[in-house]
């Protein structure tokens, strides 16, 4: 049997511009989620 999640709003990158889209997504009422190509979160910043 497959499980499957239905998500709204997926963001790819979680840099700055990924997290702050995922924030307002989440608190827009959206599901949503952030996929990271590496270990660590912040992008450039990290
Ligand atoms: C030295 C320096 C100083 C800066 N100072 C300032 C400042 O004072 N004020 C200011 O406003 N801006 C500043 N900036 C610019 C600012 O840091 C960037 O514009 C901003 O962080 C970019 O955020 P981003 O989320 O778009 O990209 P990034 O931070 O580059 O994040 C992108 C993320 O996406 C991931 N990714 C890429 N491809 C994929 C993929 N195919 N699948 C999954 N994940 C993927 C990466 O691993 C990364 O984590 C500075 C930049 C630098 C380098």
């Amino acid at each position: 049997m497959t499980n499957r999640t239905i998500i709204d709003v997926i963001a790819v990158g979680a840099g700055f511009a990924g997290i702050y889209a995922l924030y307002n997504m989440l608190h827009a009422g959206f599901s949503a989620r952030v996929f990271e190509a590496v270990d660590s979160v912040g992008g450039i910043w990290h």
